[in-house]
């Protein structure tokens, strides 16, 4: 039997309507403040992720799907989705069009990662990008629309960790600091901080071994070394987050894996799932579209892990997405039967959403099947319904039972209250 590649997964129902809800979340928060959808190509030039997502990163440096195509043109699967959206903003000029662009996007990100809980090969990610402001607000209302995101779930205990990463000049001194800090006990580190401590000591804070993060807590913390204008561009995003109520804590080793961030630099972590399960990243990019060749034009993102988002989604955002809020409509007899899909079809479109029992149960199966999916309602079709014209309507919740006429169902449907937590009539 040909079996799925380690890693990837495939999204079944009922958990499909679990995802198609988030995203219609998501499509609603972040397109509802002048953001739209941007979708670009899910392999891109190799280069463009080593020159963007860093080259002594562990996602360029052990992580990347890369392939030569047939013309020996070196492509990689994307990792992750500033890059794309940055390439893109540049080779279609829109820089051209009025800014800022608030862009969001939602899609499949790829990366050969050691096999455990929540990582994934291939995985999905729902971002948004703020380019072309600079603005410690456009960090605060990127935030803030994340924010929203995540209360619209329902979730109301996640934490938002918060760093400077300074600006680019401050950044040699830093990993000078750390160097020299770090450098006496370079034996006690793993062959990868090893590496790092040469190359980018920085990264060395962000290593998931333990005994590196107890190394790693004897270096400097960067808001110290940090420029003043970055210091006070971090603390006017703190300013507003303080303003609107969002919570957030200071995180002094926050870094992040890629090298284009600068200045303020944030993850989600669920105390849920413990403070490694991160939710979500993002940070601020001024340099990045001029470091691929474009204009000196800033940007801030943040990308959100949909797969393990899904896999913590509050009970009660989970519970309504899931109750199957339909009508069960059972025929009984073959005359039901030859009238049933018309009908059927005729509630349908006055926005009564059917399922049809097309396998030939019995009443008794059939009704047993409509407790065990959890239907909201059955409607009943025997030959004295046919005859006169009516159905039998069960409200499954409330227990009430009734004949009505057929031309009723409609507005039957539409008065049935809503079931409560058994099951929430998720919006239609
Ligand atoms: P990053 O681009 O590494 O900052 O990742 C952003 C978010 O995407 C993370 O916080 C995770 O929730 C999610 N993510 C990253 N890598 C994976 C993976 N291999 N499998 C599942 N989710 C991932």
């Amino acid at each position: 039997m040909i079996q799925r590649p380690r890693g990837t997964r495939d999204l079944l129902p009922p958990d499909t309507r679990l995802w198609q809800a988030v995203e219609g979340v998501a499509r609603d928060v972040f397109g509802s403040f002048g953001g739209e959808e941007i979708r670009t190509p899910v392999f891109e030039p190799t280069e463009l992720f080593v020159r963007s997502v860093g080259d002594s990163s562990d996602i360029v440096n052990k992580e990347m799907y890369t392939f030569p195509d047939r013309k020996g043109r070196s492509l990689s699967l994307r990792p992750e989705m500033t890059a794309g959206v940055a390439r893109a903003w540049i080779e279609n000029h829109l820089g051209d069009q009025s800014q800022p662009l608030r862009l969001y996007y939602i899609g499949p990100m790829f990366r050969y990662e050691r096999m455990q809980h929540g990582r994934y090969r291939q995985f999905s990610q729902i971002g948004l990008e703020i380019i072309g402001a600079d603005t410690p607000i456009a960090d605060a209302e990127l935030l803030a629309s994340m924010h929203e995101f995540f209360l619209r779930l329902g979730f109301t205990d996640l934490e938002i960790h918060l760093n400077n990463l300074g600006d680019p000049e401050d950044r040699a001194r830093y990993q000078a600091a750390i160097r020299e800090a770090l450098e006496p006990r370079r034996a006690e580190l793993c062959s990868d901080c090893q590496r790092r401590l040469d190359e980018n000591p920085l990264r060395i804070l962000d290593c998931k071994v333990p005994a590196c993060q107890v190394i790693a807590a004897g270096a400097p913390a960067m808001d110290e070394l940090a420029g003043e204008a970055s210091r006070r561009h971090v603390a006017e995003v703190e300013a507003q987050l303080q303003l609107l109520a969002i919570p957030y804590v200071r995180n002094r080793r926050l870094v992040r894996g890629l090298d284009y961030y600068l200045r303020t630099v944030f993850e989600v972590v669920s105390p849920q799932l413990g403070t490694n399960t991160v939710l979500c990243g993002g940070g601020r990019y001024d340099r990045l579209i001029a470091d691929l060749g474009g204009p000196a034009v800033p940007g801030v993102g943040f990308a959100i892990g949909e797969d393990r988002l899904v896999e913590v989604l509050p009970a009660r955002f989970r519970d309504a997405v899931l109750a199957r809020s339909a009508v069960y409509v059972v025929p009984i007899g073959d005359a039901a039967r030859a009238r049933v899909l018309e009908l059927a079809r005729g509630w349908l479109r006055s926005g009564v959403p059917v399922e049809l029992e097309i396998t030939g149960r019995s009443l008794k199966s059939a009704l047993k099947r409509a407790d065990r999916e959890g239907f909201r309602a059955v409607a009943m079709l025997g030959e004295d319904e046919m005859r006169g014209g009516t159905v039998t309507v069960r409200d499954l919740a409330g227990g009430s039972q009734s004949a009505i006429a057929t031309a009723d169902v409609p507005a039957w449907w539409r008065a049935l209250p809503p079931a409560g937590e058994r099951a929430g009539r998720a919006e239609s």
